[in-house]
């Protein structure tokens, strides 16, 4: 498909307001590689096998998250700060945010998410090509 049929050929904008929401919230998975648990449990001081056991679980289709508390808070969030405790550690699905695949492959899914993160349409114009990066390193 030409770039310029692509709806989002201008750029989009996107700057985080840290607000946390989208670490919280309803359940769901926050894919983690080895070489990410690797990074983070460096950055906590433990080892990857603790790391692992503490803040990870498998998933059936033998993919790793990290776990959440009962109220879908990520296990990293910080609970009275709402930041992220290794925001610079995060894992490529946190950093790659908003600009996964299927979050940008229709504009009304782009809306849909901007209901609910106030930093989409805000701030930064990101680029076709920086979207486009982001897209694809994304593992959503
Ligand atoms: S919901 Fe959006 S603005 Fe809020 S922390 Fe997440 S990415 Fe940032
Ligand atoms: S790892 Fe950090 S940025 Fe990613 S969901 Fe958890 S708290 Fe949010």
């Amino acid at each position: 498909m030409s770039k310029k049929l692509l709806w989002y050929s201008g750029g989009l904008k996107f700057s985080c307001s840290g607000c946390g929401s989208c670490c919280g919230g309803g359940p769901g998975y926050v894919w983690v590689t080895q070489t990410e648990i690797d990074r983070l449990a460096a950055k906590f001081g433990i080892s990857a096998e603790l790391f692992e056991k503490l803040f990870v679980w498998s998933v059936n289709n033998g993919r790793r998250s990290l776990k959440e508390y009962p109220n879908g808070d990520c296990v990293l969030l910080d609970e009275k700060t709402r930041k992220c405790k290794f925001y610079e550690e995060r894992p490529i699905q946190c950093k790659t945010w908003p600009f996964w695949k299927q979050n940008i492959s229709k504009k009304t899914f782009w809306d849909a998410i901007a209901e609910h993160c106030p930093g989409c349409n805000c701030g930064r114009l990101y680029t076709l090509e920086e979207i486009e990066e982001q897209r694809d390193a994304s593992n959503i």
